[in-house]
């Protein structure tokens, strides 16, 4: 299917691996332009390599921390006036609520929640202007049903829910539209850094820990980053602009819930 968006530009953020790249990866095959986010040089300058090679469209890089106010302008000032945004970071750490200090709420509501809404903010106004835009929040299952562990990504992406509920629906007419994708477990580093712990808690292998986890999932396995950069190229896409306000699962059946 052409998803109508060749030649239009995209902001994605923290995507030199894992659901970031899937998700920039997928834009570049469908033609657009892409500015590309992450911390570390090394790896976002082979990803961003890599898709040139590939796809044959313009990426620019900005190694910065998107959650910090110095590192949104960096990778603001290099967006300009894109017509799509892909917000990302890394997830908060587990732990257990007793431990938790106020300083590492304000860390995880800066990196999962005031982080995207300050994207948004600054970006959503010129695409309002130019009638058209798409932005996709990646978020967590952890939305819909909560990971006991995870309280600090289960409340920081809750609050960002709750904002894109009421802003979508102000932006919409304007061919504006904000929906999220709710990942279960993928095949990342993420996913390796919360299966590491639980290998060594229980004794057992990192392969072993993985594989108890995905016979917890109906599709039995992880996800890939691949089926989830599709997902996000099709709400990003020309057809999607009725989609509004979404909160999309991607996790292979793993949330128990009838809708
Ligand atoms: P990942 O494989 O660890 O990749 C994270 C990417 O983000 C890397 O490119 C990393 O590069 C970049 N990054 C991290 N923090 C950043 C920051 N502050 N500023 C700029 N770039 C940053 O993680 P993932 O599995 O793709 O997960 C992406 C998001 O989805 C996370 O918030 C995670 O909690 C959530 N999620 C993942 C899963 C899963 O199973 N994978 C499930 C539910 C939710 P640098 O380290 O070089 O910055």
């Amino acid at each position: 299917m052409d998803l109508g968006i060749r030649g239009k530009r995209a902001l994605v953020c923290a995507s030199s691996k894992g659901l970031g790249l899937g998700c920039a990866e997928a834009l570049a095959a469908a033609g657009v332009d892409l500015v590309m986010n992450a911390r570390g040089v090394e790896a976002l300058e082979r990803a961003a390599e890599s898709i040139r090679a590939a796809y044959g469209v313009n990426v620019t890089t900005v190694a910065c921390d998107v959650t910090t106010a110095e590192g949104q302008a960096q990778v603001l000032g290099a967006a300009g006036d894109v017509d799509i945004l892909v917000t990302n970071a890394g997830g908060p750490p587990p732990g257990m609520w007793h431990d938790w200090t106020r300083d590492d709420f304000l860390r995880a509501l800066d990196a999962n929640m005031l982080t995207p809404i300050a994207l948004m903010t600054a970006i959503m106004p010129g695409m309002i202007d130019r009638g058209w835009g798409r932005v996709v929040n990646i978020t967590s299952q952890s939305v819909k049903a909560p990971i006991p562990q995870l309280g600090l990504s289960n409340a920081a992406r809750t609050g960002l829910t709750g904002f894109v509920a009421g802003t979508s629906r102000q932006v919409a007419q304007y061919g504006v539209t904000i929906n999220n994708l709710l990942p279960g477990i993928h095949a990342t580093d993420r996913a390796n850094a919360l299966d590491g712990p639980v290998a060594a808690k229980e004794g057992i292998p990192i392969e072993e820990a993985r594989a108890r986890r995905a016979a917890t999932i109906p599709a039995r396995r992880y996800g890939t980053i691949e089926e989830f950069g599709a997902a996000c190229a099709f709400l990003c896409s020309a057809h999607a602009g009725f989609i509004v306000g979404q909160n999309i699962l991607l996790d292979g059946g793993g949330t128990n819930a009838t809708i």
